[in-house]
């Protein structure tokens, strides 16, 4: 795959850009991966890399605008981290805090087993990256393979699971992720399930906007993740058009006042941080590489 590199006004955040044309019968892709350092890469290291070229989710935030064009394989995922680890000032076993997060473009359990062919991979060659799987729980894939991904924690204990709740009620949920997806009672259910065989806390990330920041929210979020099980992530909704560090700026107090609540109600959150990315659109509802690319493309496929 040929590749682009944006970097960000401080180059504590760099996007890559990876395509590849059509070939032997697959679709042509374009898939973004973003690398943080955190101050430097060798205290940390964070990779975020995509599963599929678009996505089938179709979450009404996400820029990857609602198209999907193909899995990736499990090469071109690894593709992705090794390319990127090219760019860095040490040596990857050299790294202190080495995190691969499968959360950029597309959904890793409507790819599972490219997915699980990566990271046994990568564990090969990264054993200290620590492995961290994002999922919007879709409801017939994610009960198909989650035995095998409980099988697959056990054995390789750097491999992480972080749900994206984003809301309280299943109602508002669906708002959000329009595609069929597991009850937020079901997800608290699996994500119990997976803590009790691995031993190790689940995730779940929640977006922080006005209408899901009361103390209601908050007691319904207890009824499902246990604050001595789950771990939170709170973030914000960023538009198409908007920054990260924008959509954070704007709703700062909001996210105080919501964290200050989930912390009196016994949970350990911490704030995504957007380091440098404002500038380069590494946020997840930002993919505006893969939307221009996409525009292109269709246009292509249209003339040829
Ligand atoms: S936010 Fe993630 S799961 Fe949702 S459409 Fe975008 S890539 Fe897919």
């Amino acid at each position: 795959m040929r590749h682009k590199v944006f970097q960000s006004h401080d180059s504590n955040v760099s996007k890559f850009v990876f395509e590849k044309d059509a070939k032997e019968g697959m679709k042509a892709i374009a898939v973004e991966a973003v690398l943080y350092r955190y101050p430097t890469y060798k205290e940390r290291t964070v990779i975020c890399c995509s599963v599929q070229s678009g996505c089938p989710i179709g979450c009404v935030f996400c820029g990857t605008g609602k198209f999907f064009q193909r899995n990736l394989t499990a090469d071109e995922i690894v593709h992705q981290v090794t390319t990127v680890l090219d760019h860095i000032d040490c040596e990857p076993r050299e790294i202190k805090k080495f995190q691969i997060m499968f959360m950029s473009m597309g959904e890793p359990f409507c790819n599972y087993e490219n997915t699980e062919k990566a990271i046994r991979t990568l564990h090969q060659i990264y054993p200290n990256a620590q492995l961290l799987v994002s999922t919007s729980a879709p409801s017939i894939k994610f009960r198909d393979s989650f035995d095998q991904f409980v099988k697959l924690s056990k054995e390789i204990k750097n491999v992480g699971l972080q749900f994206s709740v984003h809301e309280s009620s299943d109602p508002a949920r669906c708002r959000l992720i329009p595609t069929q997806t597991m009850s937020v009672s079901s997800i608290g259910g699996f994500g119990h399930k997976w803590a009790k065989e691995t031993g190790r806390r689940p995730f779940f990330n929640y977006c922080v906007h006005k209408l899901n920041s009361s103390p209601n929210n908050v007691e319904e979020l207890l009824k499902y993740f246990n604050p001595d099980v789950w771990e939170v992530t709170l973030s914000v909704i960023c538009e198409k058009d908007q920054s990260m560090k924008a959509a954070i700026e704007k709703q700062l107090d909001l996210i105080k006042s919501f964290s200050k609540l989930m912390v009196d109600a016994g949970y350990s959150i911490r704030v995504f941080n957007p380091a440098g990315q404002d500038d380069i659109g590494g946020g997840c509802g930002q993919l505006w590489y893969f939307q221009e690319w996409l525009k292109s493309n269709k246009t292509k496929d249209h003339e040829g």
